[in-house]
Protein backbone atom coordinates (compact mmCIF):
# COMPACT_ATOMS: atom_id res chain seq x y z
CA UNK A 1 0.00 0.00 0.00
CA UNK A 2 2.72 2.10 0.99
CA UNK A 3 4.86 1.88 -2.10
CA UNK A 4 2.40 1.92 -4.69
CA UNK A 5 0.09 4.27 -3.63
CA UNK A 6 1.62 6.75 -1.31
CA UNK A 7 5.73 6.85 -2.50
CA UNK A 8 4.64 6.24 -6.44
CA UNK A 9 2.36 9.27 -5.93
CA UNK A 10 5.07 11.90 -4.26
CA UNK A 11 5.14 11.82 -0.68
CA UNK A 12 8.54 10.50 0.59
CA UNK A 13 8.86 12.47 4.45
CA UNK A 14 9.96 8.96 5.98
CA UNK A 15 8.39 9.72 9.41
CA UNK A 16 4.62 10.20 7.30
CA UNK A 17 6.04 6.78 5.34
CA UNK A 18 6.85 5.06 8.64
CA UNK A 19 3.80 5.72 10.45
CA UNK A 20 1.70 4.61 7.55
CA UNK A 21 3.39 1.21 7.46
CA UNK A 22 3.40 0.79 11.60
CA UNK A 23 -0.32 1.65 11.32
CA UNK A 24 -2.94 -1.94 10.17
CA UNK A 25 -5.54 0.07 8.63
CA UNK A 26 -7.75 -3.34 8.43
CA UNK A 27 -7.94 -3.10 12.47
CA UNK A 28 -9.91 0.64 11.61
CA UNK A 29 -12.89 -1.05 9.25
CA UNK A 30 -15.75 -2.92 10.45
CA UNK A 31 -16.66 -6.06 7.79
CA UNK A 32 -16.97 -6.99 5.66
CA UNK A 33 -15.22 -4.17 4.04
CA UNK A 34 -11.95 -4.59 6.23
CA UNK A 35 -11.47 -7.44 3.58
CA UNK A 36 -10.46 -4.63 1.11
CA UNK A 37 -8.35 -2.63 3.61
CA UNK A 38 -5.93 -1.98 1.67
CA UNK A 39 -7.42 -0.80 -1.54
CA UNK A 40 -6.82 2.65 -2.91
CA UNK A 41 -9.97 4.03 -1.95
CA UNK A 42 -12.14 5.15 1.06
CA UNK A 43 -14.90 2.63 2.83
CA UNK A 44 -17.60 2.91 4.67
CA UNK A 45 -17.34 2.23 8.56
CA UNK A 46 -21.00 2.87 9.43
CA UNK A 47 -23.48 5.57 10.11
CA UNK A 48 -22.78 6.99 7.01
CA UNK A 49 -19.51 7.84 7.26
CA UNK A 50 -16.03 6.78 5.95
CA UNK A 51 -12.54 6.19 6.56
CA UNK A 52 -10.51 8.30 4.32
CA UNK A 53 -8.66 6.93 1.07
CA UNK A 54 -4.18 6.00 2.45
CA UNK A 55 -3.16 8.42 0.25
CA UNK A 56 -5.62 11.10 1.17
CA UNK A 57 -4.72 10.20 4.83
CA UNK A 58 -0.70 10.12 3.48
CA UNK A 59 -0.97 13.88 2.00
CA UNK A 60 -3.21 15.73 4.51
CA UNK A 61 -0.53 14.31 6.99
CA UNK A 62 2.55 15.39 5.20
CA UNK A 63 1.01 18.91 4.60
CA UNK A 64 0.13 19.20 8.46
CA UNK A 65 4.11 19.15 8.79
CA UNK A 66 3.91 17.68 12.23
CA UNK A 67 6.32 17.87 14.82
CA UNK A 68 7.45 15.48 17.68
CA UNK A 69 6.23 18.45 20.20
CA UNK A 70 3.59 19.32 18.04
CA UNK A 71 -0.12 19.77 20.13
CA UNK A 72 -2.46 18.42 17.07
CA UNK A 73 -6.30 18.82 16.76
CA UNK A 74 -8.03 16.58 14.37
CA UNK A 75 -11.97 17.59 13.21
CA UNK A 76 -13.63 14.16 12.38
CA UNK A 77 -12.37 11.39 14.07
CA UNK A 78 -14.43 8.92 12.07
CA UNK A 79 -13.25 5.08 12.66
CA UNK A 80 -9.54 6.74 14.21
CA UNK A 81 -7.35 5.60 11.60
CA UNK A 82 -6.01 9.71 10.46
CA UNK A 83 -5.81 9.77 14.63
CA UNK A 84 -3.28 6.66 15.14
CA UNK A 85 -1.20 7.63 12.31
CA UNK A 86 -0.58 11.60 13.91
CA UNK A 87 -0.07 9.47 17.16
CA UNK A 88 3.33 8.31 15.94
CA UNK A 89 3.93 11.86 14.60
CA UNK A 90 3.53 13.81 17.29
CA UNK A 91 2.96 14.77 21.53
CA UNK A 92 -0.69 14.92 21.60
CA UNK A 93 -3.79 14.78 19.84
CA UNK A 94 -7.50 15.79 20.57
CA UNK A 95 -9.76 14.15 17.70
CA UNK A 96 -13.33 15.48 17.62
CA UNK A 97 -16.37 13.42 16.38
CA UNK A 98 -20.29 14.72 16.17
CA UNK A 99 -21.60 10.79 15.92
CA UNK A 100 -21.53 9.19 19.30
CA UNK A 101 -21.17 5.79 18.08
CA UNK A 102 -18.57 6.80 15.60
CA UNK A 103 -16.54 8.46 18.83
CA UNK A 104 -16.87 4.99 20.85
CA UNK A 105 -15.63 2.92 17.47
CA UNK A 106 -12.77 5.47 17.38
CA UNK A 107 -11.91 5.24 21.16
CA UNK A 108 -11.77 1.66 21.08
CA UNK A 109 -9.72 1.57 17.86
CA UNK A 110 -6.86 3.69 19.21
CA UNK A 111 -7.27 1.85 23.14
CA UNK A 112 -6.55 -1.18 21.30
CA UNK A 113 -3.63 -0.51 20.11
CA UNK A 114 -1.95 1.41 22.71
CA UNK A 115 -2.33 4.32 22.19
CA UNK A 116 -1.89 6.79 24.74
CA UNK A 117 -1.61 10.24 23.47
CA UNK A 118 -4.97 10.70 21.90
CA UNK A 119 -8.20 12.25 23.14
CA UNK A 120 -11.33 11.34 21.22
CA UNK A 121 -13.31 14.56 21.98
CA UNK A 122 -17.56 13.68 21.60
CA UNK A 123 -19.01 17.03 19.83
CA UNK A 124 -19.10 19.51 17.02
CA UNK A 125 -15.42 20.08 15.81
CA UNK A 126 -16.57 23.40 14.05
CA UNK A 127 -16.44 25.18 17.46
CA UNK A 128 -12.68 23.57 17.72
CA UNK A 129 -12.25 22.42 21.88
CA UNK A 130 -10.34 25.39 23.10
CA UNK A 131 -9.37 23.52 26.44
CA UNK A 132 -6.28 22.11 24.60
CA UNK A 133 -5.77 25.00 21.95
CA UNK A 134 -3.32 26.28 20.97
CA UNK A 135 -2.81 23.60 18.68
CA UNK A 136 0.29 23.54 16.34
CA UNK A 137 -1.82 21.70 13.90
CA UNK A 138 -5.14 21.47 12.94
CA UNK A 139 -6.80 18.55 10.63
CA UNK A 140 -10.07 18.61 9.27
CA UNK A 141 -11.11 15.58 7.71
CA UNK A 142 -14.73 16.51 6.79
CA UNK A 143 -16.14 18.68 3.88
CA UNK A 144 -16.40 22.38 5.58
CA UNK A 145 -17.68 25.19 3.07
CA UNK A 146 -15.20 27.68 4.69
CA UNK A 147 -12.76 27.36 7.38
CA UNK A 148 -14.65 28.58 10.40
CA UNK A 149 -12.65 31.53 12.43
CA UNK A 150 -12.92 29.43 15.66
CA UNK A 151 -10.75 26.71 14.17
CA UNK A 152 -8.22 29.57 12.86
CA UNK A 153 -8.16 31.45 16.49
CA UNK A 154 -7.38 28.21 17.90
CA UNK A 155 -3.87 27.46 16.11
CA UNK A 156 -0.83 28.87 17.45
CA UNK A 157 1.65 31.63 16.09
CA UNK A 158 3.40 29.44 13.20
CA UNK A 159 0.68 26.74 13.23
CA UNK A 160 -0.63 24.84 10.10
CA UNK A 161 -4.34 23.72 9.37
CA UNK A 162 -5.35 21.69 6.85
CA UNK A 163 -8.92 20.88 5.07
CA UNK A 164 -10.98 20.19 1.98
CA UNK A 165 -13.34 23.36 1.52
CA UNK A 166 -15.73 23.78 -1.47
CA UNK A 167 -18.70 22.45 -2.21
CA UNK A 168 -21.29 19.23 -0.70
CA UNK A 169 -19.34 17.11 -3.12
CA UNK A 170 -16.33 18.08 -4.08
CA UNK A 171 -14.10 20.26 -2.52
CA UNK A 172 -10.10 21.78 -2.49
CA UNK A 173 -7.79 20.62 -0.49
CA UNK A 174 -6.69 24.13 1.45
CA UNK A 175 -3.80 24.48 3.63
CA UNK A 176 -3.30 27.88 5.60
CA UNK A 177 -0.32 28.79 7.94
CA UNK A 178 -0.53 31.35 10.73
CA UNK A 179 1.75 34.15 10.22
CA UNK A 180 0.90 36.90 13.15
CA UNK A 181 -2.28 38.56 12.04
CA UNK A 182 -2.38 36.60 8.29
CA UNK A 183 -3.31 33.57 7.46
CA UNK A 184 -1.69 32.32 4.13
CA UNK A 185 -3.25 29.89 1.81
CA UNK A 186 -2.09 27.44 -0.87
CA UNK A 187 -4.06 25.09 -2.60
CA UNK A 188 -3.69 20.78 -3.40
CA UNK A 189 -6.02 19.75 -5.61
CA UNK A 190 -9.60 18.38 -5.64
CA UNK A 191 -10.89 15.83 -3.44
CA UNK A 192 -14.32 14.72 -2.12
CA UNK A 193 -14.96 14.11 1.70
CA UNK A 194 -18.25 13.71 3.81
CA UNK A 195 -19.99 16.83 5.00
CA UNK A 196 -18.93 18.50 8.17
CA UNK A 197 -22.23 19.16 9.92
CA UNK A 198 -22.26 21.61 12.43
CA UNK A 199 -22.91 25.37 13.37
CA UNK A 200 -20.27 26.68 11.73
CA UNK A 201 -20.09 24.02 8.73
CA UNK A 202 -23.38 22.01 6.79
CA UNK A 203 -26.53 22.42 8.54
CA UNK A 204 -27.32 18.85 8.02
N1 LIG B 1 -10.45 11.04 9.90
C1 LIG B 1 -11.19 9.86 9.48
C2 LIG B 1 -12.18 10.13 8.37
C3 LIG B 1 -13.40 10.68 8.94
S1 LIG B 1 -14.82 10.85 7.91
C4 LIG B 1 -10.23 8.74 9.11
O1 LIG B 1 -9.14 8.71 9.64
O2 LIG B 1 -10.58 7.87 8.33
C5 LIG B 1 -15.45 12.34 8.64
C6 LIG B 1 -15.98 12.23 10.03
O3 LIG B 1 -16.29 13.55 10.45
C7 LIG B 1 -17.27 11.43 10.17
O4 LIG B 1 -17.11 10.41 11.10
C8 LIG B 1 -18.30 12.47 10.63
O5 LIG B 1 -19.26 11.96 11.55
C9 LIG B 1 -17.41 13.49 11.31
N2 LIG B 1 -17.97 14.84 11.44
C10 LIG B 1 -18.77 15.52 10.59
N3 LIG B 1 -19.06 16.75 11.07
C11 LIG B 1 -18.41 16.85 12.27
C12 LIG B 1 -18.30 17.87 13.26
N4 LIG B 1 -18.92 19.06 13.14
N5 LIG B 1 -17.56 17.62 14.36
C13 LIG B 1 -16.92 16.43 14.53
N6 LIG B 1 -16.99 15.44 13.63
C14 LIG B 1 -17.71 15.64 12.51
Amino acid sequence: MVERQIEARGIHNPRVLSAMREIPRHLFIPPPYDQSAYDDNPLPIGNGQTISQPYIVALMTDLLRPEPSDNVLEIGAGSGYQAAILSRLVRRLTTMERISAVAILARNNVTSLGIQNVEVVEGDGTQGYPQNAPYDGIIVTAATPEIPQTLTDQLADGGRLVAPVGGRDIQELVTLEKQGDIMIPECHGGVRFVPLIGKHGWEN
